[in-house]
């Protein structure tokens, strides 16, 4: 429970559906370079209007590689909001751009307004990568700080939608009103981790350049025809989306029943909660040693003091990890 993946596999005669499908593919034969098929489904099925533009990447973390690739210069500083998806962090460095966490919230992991216009004012940055909702935390920033951050950048604003189905809320509608705006969303967290296919979504003005630094063949003949396929039976992920959320709900509610926990709300599939009396190092390795698995966050930011996150799974999942979460805090008292 630790990687925010989809615990729920795929029905049999889904799966056996999708076995027959992928009999058709000729590995021996490069991939469609452009995935044309793939990107007119996700087009459909996530509603994308006609005028704007779909690229797909290897997961979305090849999506950040390719723009943080493409804007990179020694002289140029990339910007989000921390503690954030560290992704950003570790590939603005590879790229040798210059890169500024600006602080959140302390106590609601609320985005500062005031904080981050100042660092847009003072850094100018080409890029900022804002995630929404926020990893590893798990809410849904203010909508109108978020377009006044878009408003002030000098460059290219990233809303990261990794966690869109489970959310309920996006910036699409926004994509019309700003130059400068991507959007960008993975499959993973609906279930195809595996598969690896991220998607950027934006004016074609951007992507036919971020297109020059893809690789030709970067989604692969099998997560092509994978993907086409879950796609046209999309309702099951969905589904099952609705069941995550109906489980984190309840799963919610037990963590905050837990004396000496502190919860967090999410918009995501996991929950952010901290361990107001008791070592999370401590916590997180007797969760473990007792067979569940979630995320240690104390010591990654200052903010995520004996923090820990959990991914929601099944009903019976998430049982175990409250039960044994019972137990273990138990045995410190
Ligand atoms: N963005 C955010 C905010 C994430 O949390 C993650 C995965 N942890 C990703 C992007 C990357 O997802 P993927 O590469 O699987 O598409």
């Amino acid at each position: 429970m630790d990687a925010m993946e989809n615990p729920y596999p795929w029905p049999e005669e889904l799966r056996q559906k999708w076995l027959q499908e992928l009999n058709s593919v000729h590995v021996n034969r490069y991939p469609d370079a452009d995935a044309t098929v793939l990107k007119e489904r996700l087009r459909t099925v996530m509603t994308v209007p006609d005028h704007i533009s779909i690229m797909l990447g290897n997961g979305s973390d090849e999506l950040i590689q390719i723009i943080a690739l493409a804007l990179a210069r020694s002289d140029r500083t990339y910007l989000a909001p921390e503690p954030g998806f560290v992704m950003y962090r570790l590939i603005s460095q590879t790229v040798n751009a210059g890169y500024c966490g600006v602080q959140l919230n302390q106590d609601d992991f609320s985005l500062e307004r005031d904080a981050m216009l100042s660092a847009i004012d003072e850094l100018q940055p080409a890029l900022i990568f804002i995630a929404y909702p926020n990893n590893p935390t798990g809410n849904l920033f203010d909508r109108e700080i978020v377009l006044d951050v878009i408003k002030q950048a000098p460059g290219l604003v990233v809303i990261d939608e990794a966690y869109h189905a489970f959310a309920g809320a996006s910036f699409m509608e926004y994509l019309d009103d700003f130059e400068n705006l991507l959007i960008m969303r993975t499959l993973s967290k609906s279930g195809l981790a595996g598969l690896r296919l991220g998607y950027l979504l934006g004016k074609s003005a951007w992507l036919n350049e971020l297109e020059k630094i893809r690789l030709p063949y970067n989604i692969n003949s099998l997560s092509q025809k994978s993907a086409e396929f879950i796609l046209s039976h999309f309702e099951v992920l969905g589904g099952q989306a609705t069941d995550i959320c109906r489980n984190r709900k309840v799963l919610f509610r037990q963590l905050a029943e837990i004396d000496g926990i502190k919860v967090w709300p999410s918009a995501a599939n996991f929950i952010l909660f901290r361990t107001l009396e008791l070592d999370a190092n401590r916590i997180f390795t007797e969760l473990k040693t007792r067979g569940v698995l979630i995320k240690n966050l104390y010591g990654s930011h200052a903010l995520l003091q004996n923090c820990l996150r959990v991914t929601v799974g099944t009903e019976k999942e998430n049982t175990v990890f409250i039960d044994t979460l019972r137990q273990v805090m138990q045995s410190y008292h």
